[in-house]
C-alpha cells in the first residue's frame, strides 16, 4: 500500500500499468510495509487451512451428508481467507493508526465465505468434472476477492484508500485463475501429488489476492490522527486467533474423521474381500485384460500365475467384453461360455459382467464367473441315465429307438438292409433265483461284455431290462452275415461264466427280423425277432431263428393260452384225472397217475401238452404243480391205504429251490404217507446239473417219497443214469409199447429194459398199453406194472371209487372161475 500525506505529492502510487513496474510494486510492498515474520505467519495459516479444506473436500462425494459438508468446507475455506487476510493486515507496517469496524469485518466474512460456499457447489455440482471445477474455482477466486476487498472497507485510519484499477484487476485475474486452476487439479484425481499441487495454486490464490490488492492501493491520509470506532489491532489479533482455530480445529476434526472414515473403508475392504473370497463364483476385476484384483475362487480356478495363462485369461476377458448377448442386456445377464482355467484346459462357466469405476477413476470390468463343470456332470449324468441300462450301460430302449430312425435313414440313403438280433438267455430266472439277485447282474454284465465284443463298431447293442438284449447289425441284411454273428454269439455264451464262486452255464436263444424285409418300423421288427427269439426256445433253446409270417400266428395263440392259463390258476379251474397203473401179475390197481386237466370257456380242452410248456417258460408252472401234487395227495387219502399216487414233476420246477420243502410240507398238511407217493421226473432234468439233481432226489427219498423215471427211451437214454440215480420206477415209453407185438426191434428194447430194471431192482412200468397182445407180451417179459387205455382211461377223481370196486369185484370173480375151471 502506498501512503500519500495530504498536499504532498503521491508517494509510491503507480500511475502507469506498466507490467514490470507493477510487478516491483508488489514485491515492494511485500518486503518493505510488511512484517515478514507475520506474513510467514499468515502464508501458514493459508496452508493449513488450504490443506484442512482440500480434506474435507474428499468426504464431499454423493451421499446424504454432501450438502453438510460442503458448507462446512465453505466455513474452513472462508475462515482461511479471512485469517490470511487480517493476518497479513496485521503484518502490515505502519505508523498511521488503525482500527477495524466489527461489522464491515463481519460481513466481509460472510459475504467472501458465501461466494466461496457458491463457488464449492458449482464445484460439486458433477464431481470429477474439469469443466465444473473451473466454473467453481472461479467463483471461488471471486470470493476471496469479495472477502478482501470488503476487509479493506472495514479499516478505520484517518484518511482514504485509492485503489489502482490495473493491480486491482490483475488481483482479481490471479485470483481467478489460481482458484480455477487449484480446484481443477485438486479435484482431477486422489493421487497424492495432484492433491499437493491442487492446495498449492489455491494458496497462491489466497496470498495472490491479497499482497497485490494490497501493492493496488495508495492511502491518502488527511492529516488527523482520527481514527473511526472499532477494534484495535490487539482484538483484531484475537479475531484471527479465533478463526485460526476454527480453521484448525476443522483440520483436525476432518482429519480424524479421515482417519475413522479410512478405518472403516479399509474394514469395510477387508470385509468385501472376505465376502469375495468366500464365494465360489470366480471374480476378476480387470481393465482392457489387465487384471486388477482378484478373488480366491479365482486364482483356485484360473492360471493367474504364467504370463502365458494372464494372457488368454486377457484377450478371454477382451472377448468377452464384445460378446453381443451380454451386451444386450445390461449387468445382471448370465451367459454359458467356457472359459480358459488352469494347464490350457477350458472348463464350463456361468458368467456376468458389471461395469465400475476403478481406484484410480479409470472405468473398469467386474467379471463373475461360476464354474458349471459339477452341474454339466451331474446333467450329463442324468441324460446318460435317461439314455442308457444303469446295469451295463448299453443303450436302453429309448436310445435304441433313437438310434434306430438314423441306422434306417441310413440304409434307405444306400439302399441297404440291417438286421435286428433279440438275445435272450434261457435259463436266467433259474439263476437269479438259485443265486440271488447280485449273481444275475453280475451275469448279464458279463454277457453284454462278451457280446459287445464280437461286434463291429457300426453294430448297436442295447439291453430293454431283464436278460433282453437287442443287437442292430448294420449291413447285415446277408442272412449269411446274421448266421455268422448268431453262430459267434451262441458260441461265445456257451462257454461257463464264473459268478461270484460258481460257474454258470447258460445257453441262448436268438431270434432274427431283417429291415425292411421283416419290417419297417422299429417296433414291427423288434417284435419280429421276439417272435423269432420264442421260436427258436421253443425249438430247444441254443439256437438261432430268422423270423417268417407263419410264426406270429403261433406267438398270439402262445400268448392267448398264457392269459387264459392265468385267469384258470386265480379261480381254480384246473381239474386232475387218474389213470390207473395195475399189477401184471393179476391186474389189481397198485395205484394212480394224477393228470392235469384243463377246461376253458373259450378255448375248450386244451391237453397239458399244448398248456404245460407254456407254463413252464413263464414260471406259472409252479402255481400249476403245487395246485396237482395238492389235489393228488388229497385224494389219495380216501383210497386204500397200498395205493399210491404218481405225480408228474417238469424239470423247471425240479430245479427250483424249496421243492423239497413243498412235498415236504404238502405231505405234512394231508396227511399222506410219503411211500405213497411217486414223483415221475424225465432225464432231462439229469443233464444240466447231475450233482445238484443228485442232492434233491435223495432229499426227497428221505422223506420216503419214490421217485419214477418217466418216458424213459425217448430222451438221451442214457443207461449209465439208471445206475447213478436212486429210481424206484422206470416207465418205459408208451412209443416203445404201441406196436411192440408187430415191432421186434421195440419188443426186444422193452425186453432189455425189464431185465435191466429186475437187475437195479427197480419196478418197470409199461405205460400207453393199448391191446391185449401188448399186454400178454409185456407179462411174458416179467414187466412189473401196467398202465393203458387197454386197463383204464384217465378218469375224474370221483369215478376212482367205483373204478377200485368194480375191479376188485371182477378179479374176484374171475379167481373163482379159475378154482373151478378144470385144469389144462
Ligand atoms: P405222461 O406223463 O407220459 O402221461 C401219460 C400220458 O399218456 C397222458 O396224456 C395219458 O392220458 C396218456 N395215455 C395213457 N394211456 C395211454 C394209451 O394207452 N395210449 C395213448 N396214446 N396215450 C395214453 P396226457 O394226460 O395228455 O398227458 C400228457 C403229458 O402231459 C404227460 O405225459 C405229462 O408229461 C404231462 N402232464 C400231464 N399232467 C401233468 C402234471 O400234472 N404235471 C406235469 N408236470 N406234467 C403233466
Ligand atoms: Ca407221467
Ligand atoms: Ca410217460
Amino acid at each position: 500500500m502506498g501512503v500519500r500525506r495530504s498536499k504532498s505529492p503521491v508517494v509510491g502510487g503507480v500511475a502507469c500499468g506498466h507490467p514490470r513496474e507493477i510487478l516491483m510494486r508488489i514485491i515492494d510492498c511485500l518486503t518493505l510495509e510488511h512484517d515478514l515474520s507475520l506474513v510467514v505467519l499468515a502464508a501458514a495459516v493459508c496452508v493449513v487451512g488450504t490443506a484442512a479444506s482440500l480434506a474435507v473436500t474428499q468426504r464431499t462425494g454423493p451421499g446424504p451428508r454432501r450438502f453438510l459438508w460442503l458448507n462446512l468446507l465453505a466455513v474452513c475455506l472462508g475462515s482461511t481467507v479471512w485469517a490470511t487476510h487480517f493476518l497479513a493486515m496485521l503484518a502490515y507496517q505502519t505508523s498511521v493508526p488503525m482500527t477495524y469496524g466489527p461489522g464491515q469485518t463481519l460481513v466481509s466474512y460472510l459475504a467472501g465465505t458465501l461466494i466461496m460456499g457458491l463457488g464449492l457447489h458449482v464445484v460439486a455440482l458433477r464431481s470429477g468434472h474439469g469443466g465444473y471445477a473451473s466454473a467453481g474455482g472461479v467463483v471461488i477466486g471471486l470470493g476471496v476477492a469479495v472477502l478482501h476487498y470488503l476487509g479493506m472497507e472495514a479499516v478505520h485510519l484517518p484518511g482514504s484508500f485509492h485503489y489502482d484499477p490495473a493491480l486491482v484487476m490483475t488481483s482479481l485475474l490471479a485470483a481467478c485463475g489460481f482458484g480455477a486452476a487449484g480446484l481443477f487439479i485438486a479435484t482431477r484425481s486422489r493421487l497424492l501429488k495432484w492433491r499437493i499441487t491442487g492446495a498449492t495454486l489455491l494458496v497462491l490464490m489466497t496470498v495472490s489476492l491479497h499482497f497485490i490488492g494490497m501493492a493496488a492501493i495508495t492511502l491518502e491520509l488527511d492529516g488527523s490522527d482520527r481514527v473511526g470506532q472499532g477494534m484495535s489491532r490487539g482484538i483484531l489479533a484475537i479475531a484471527v486467533l479465533l478463526a485460526a482455530i476454527t480453521v484448525l480445529g476443522i483440520a483436525v476434526a476432518s482429519v480424524l474423521v479421515e482417519r475413522a472414515v479410512d478405518r472403516r473403508l479399509a474394514s469395510e475392504a477387508e470385509r468385501f474381500k472376505t465376502l469375495a473370497n468366500g464365494t465360489h463364483e470366480a471374480l476378476v476385476i480387470h481393465r482392457q485384460g489387465e487384471i486388477i484384483d482378484s478373488n480366491a475362487a479365482a486364482r483356485r480356478l484360473l492360471d493367474l500365475e504364467s504370463e502365458a495363462g494372464l494372457r488368454t485369461l486377457g484377450a478371454w476377458l477382451v472377448a468377452l467384453a464384445g460378446h453381443e448377448s451380454l451386451r444386450e442386456a445390461g449387468g445382471d445377464r448370465r451367459i454359458e461360455l467356457e472359459m480358459p482355467g488352469r494347464d490350457g484346459a477350458v472348463f464350463p462357466v456361468e458368467v456376468s459382467r458389471l461395469g465400475i469405476q476403478l481406484a484410480n477413476g479409470q472405468a473398469g470390468e467386474l467379471v463373475a464367473a461360476s464354474d458349471l463343470t459339477l452341474r454339466k456332470q451331474a446333467e450329463a449324468r442324468i441324460a446318460h441315465l435317461a439314455l442308457h441300462d444303469p446295469l451295463t450301460e448299453l443303450p436302453n430302449r429309448r436310445l435304441f429307438a433313437e438310434l434306430f430312425e438314423k441306422a434306417m435313414s441310413y440304409a434307405e440313403r444306400n439302399r441297404d438292409g440291417f438286421a435286428i438280433l433279440s438275445v435272450d438267455l434261457d435259463g436266467f430266472k433259474q439263476v437269479n433265483d438259485m443265486l440271488g439277485h447280485g449273481a444275475g447282474d453280475e451275469l448279464l454284465r458279463v454277457v453284454a461284455q462278451r457280446l459287445s465284443s464280437l461286434l463291429r463298431k457300426a453294430d448297436l447293442l442295447a439291453r430293454f431290462g431283464g436278460d433282453e438284449f437287442v443287437i442292430l447289425q448294420s449291413r447285415g441284411s446277408l442272412p449269411s452275415e446274421v448266421v455268422g454273428l448268431a453262430d459267434r454269439l451262441l458260441t461265445s455264451l456257451s462257454e461257463p461264466i464264473t459268478v461270484g464262486t460258481s460257474a454258470v452255464s447258460i445257453s441262448t436263444s436268438i431270434g432274427v427280423a431283417i429291415y425292411p424285409k421283416d419290417g419297417t418300423t422299429c417296433e414291427e421288427l423288434l417284435r419280429n425277432a421276439d417272435t423269432a427269439m420264442y421260436r427258436a426256445k421253443a425249438d430247444g433253446k441254443a439256437t438261432c431263428r430268422f423270423f417268417e409270417e407263419a410264426m406270429d400266428a403261433a406267438l398270439n395263440q402262445r400268448r392267448r393260452l398264457e392269459g387264459r392259463l392265468r385267469t384258470a390258476l386265480a379261480e381254480q379251474r384246473l381239474d386232475l384225472a387218474f389213470q390207473p397203473l395195475v399189477s401184471s401179475e393179476d391186474g389189481g390197481a397198485v395205484g394212480f397217475e394224477a393228470l392235469v386237466r384243463w377246461h376253458d370257456a373259450e378255448l375248450g380242452h386244451v391237453p397239458p401238452s399244448d398248456f404245460i410248456p407254456v407254463a413252464e417258460s413263464t414260471g406259472l408252472i409252479f402255481a400249476v404243480g403245487e395246485f396237482v401234487l395238492r389235489r393228488a395227495c388229497e385224494a389219495a387219502i380216501s383210497w386204500g391205504p397200498s395205493l399210491r399216487v404218481a405225480v408228474n414233476l417238469s424239470a423247471v420246477q425240479f430245479r427250483r429251490k424249496g421243492l423239497v420243502e413243498l412235498v415236504r410240507r404238502t405231505l405234512a398238511d394231508t396227511g399222506l404217507d410219503g411211500n405213497r407217493l411217486e414223483l415221475e421226473v424225465t432225464e432231462s432234468l439229469l443233464i444240466d446239473n447231475r450233482d445238484e439233481a443228485l442232492q434233491t432226489l435223495t432229499a426227497l427219498k428221505a422223506l420216503g417219497v419214490r421217485i419214477a423215471m418217466d418216458d424213459f427211451g425217448t430222451g438221451y437214454s442214457s443207461l449209465s443214469y439208471l445206475q447213478s440215480f436212486p429210481f424206484d420206477t422206470i416207465k418205459i415209453d408208451r412209443t416203445f409199447i404201441s406196436g411192440m407185438d408187430r415191432n421186434e426191434q421195440n419188443a426186444s428194447i422193452v425186453r432189455a429194459v425189464t431185465s435191466m430194471g429186475r437187475g437195479l431192482q427197480m419196478r418197470v412200468v409199461a405205460e400207453g398199453v393199448e391191446t391185449d397182445s401188448e399186454a400178454a407180451l409185456l407179462r411174458s417179459f416179467d414187466c412189473d406194472e401196467m398202465q393203458g387205455y387197454l386197463i383204464a382211461r384217465p378218469m375224474p377223481a370221483n369215478k376212482v371209487a367205483d373204478y377200485l370196486s368194480a375191479t376188485t369185484l371182477s378179479r374176484e370173480l374171475d379167481a373163482r372161475s379159475d378154482e373151478t375151471a378144470p385144469i389144462a
